[in-house]
């Protein structure tokens, strides 16, 4: 198969249309079969459900070439669940998850074209997606969605490669406590660009949610979990008591790699903020599938900075050593769990 003709190693994290996208319509109690389209457009009521009541949520995966040249990408199960528990939060129809991954496959391996050639640090990103395009005028759950994928060649989240991040805590809280922060929606994306242009105005890359019942325990940035290294060495994993946590499927990856592949210590428990402006931890990083891991140098609060000892100037040895491991498991090198390689063609 021939490649197209793309500057892979300069690739930056922006949509660019590739030869096809997946599509598929819910109507009258049902999913279509569905199946590839070459039409990137989307055309839907004024009165549609997605446009009024944002009945809307999404997923983000990658697909990418391993070193023996095939194309594979990493765990799209627990996708196709996360995205399920999406919907079902929002009074979606489920989108079976089984159906999910084979349109994932469907869709990537019609694109082979567009996945990056190995070792250009590019990724074709897959965002799986579902709205309401049934019409509705009183408040309550349309009748008729629409399903669809598209895949577009991204080059690495982070350019210039992992320089440690300074990050704010923010004043604003998240849009959606007890346990509606945890869906992927696009509805949570809306009410956090206010607060993120804030802290970037102020000169920080990123915001730190905090609990926003009590202001004490430390929740995720916008669209990364966090987590933090003590000085014993143990991987401190920030847990919500309100549900509100997104399940980042990187930072289980890790957690698991943590445990049973490195033998480190793993604590995932509620974190106080109060524990970070203490210097109870030497390192910290927020973790996704666009960047695995970034490296954060600081975090401030109110005006009070406090940097991380171990990774101030560059990732620290704990991040380094889980991201390596994770990209390492990711790219074919290192033998991962069953079933996290998921290979298309
Ligand atoms: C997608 C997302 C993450 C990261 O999840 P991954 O599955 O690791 O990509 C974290 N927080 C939020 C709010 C997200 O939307």
């Amino acid at each position: 198969m021939e490649k197209k003709n793309l500057d892979w190693g300069n690739l930056s994290f922006e949509y660019q249309r590739t030869d096809y996208s997946y599509v598929c319509n819910y109507h009258d109690g049902a999913w279509e079969e569905g199946g590839l389209t070459t039409d990137h457009t989307v055309t839907i009521s004024e009165c549609a459900g997605i446009l009024h009541y944002c009945q809307e949520c999404f997923e983000g995966l990658k697909a990418y070439t391993t070193e023996d040249g095939s194309i594979v990408c990493f765990r799209p199960d627990l996708n196709a669940k996360r995205m399920a528990s999406s919907e079902k939060r929002l009074i979606m129809p489920e989108f079976p998850e089984d159906k999910f991954v084979d349109a994932v496959k469907q869709v990537v391996k019609a694109n082979a074209a567009w996945v990056p050639p190995f070792g250009s640090g590019a990724t074709l990103y897959v965002r799986p997606l579902m709205f309401a395009t049934g019409e509705v005028i009183g408040v309550k759950p349309a009748d008729a969605y629409q399903f669809r994928i598209l895949v577009t060649p991204v080059g690495p989240y982070f350019k210039g490669g992992c320089k440690p991040i300074d990050i704010c805590v923010s004043e604003y809280d998240r849009a959606a406590p007890h346990g509606t922060g945890n869906i992927k929606a696009g509805l949570n994306y809306a009410m956090s660009l206010y607060p993120y242009m804030v802290a970037h105005h102020n000169g920080f890359n990123e915001n730190l949610y905090l609990d926003s019942e009590t202001r004490t325990y430390v929740e995720e940035t916008g669209g990364a979990n966090v987590l933090f290294v003590d000085k014993s060495g143990t991987l401190v994993v920030p847990k919500s008591f309100t549900d509100s946590i997104l399940p980042s499927i990187t930072r289980r990856s890790l957690v698991y790699v943590a445990e049973n592949m490195l033998g480190m210590k793993v604590d995932e428990r509620p974190v106080k903020f109060s524990e970070v402006e203490n210097g109870d931890f030497v390192e910290c990083g927020l973790c996704g599938t666009a960047a695995v891991i970034s490296p954060v140098a600081s975090i401030t609060n109110e005006g009070k900075k406090t940097t991380f000892p171990a990774g101030c100037d560059e990732m620290g040895p704990v991040m380094t050593k889980l991201r390596g491991t994770l990209t390492d498991i990711q790219s074919g090198k290192v033998a991962g769990p069953e079933g996290w390689i998921c290979k298309i063609c």
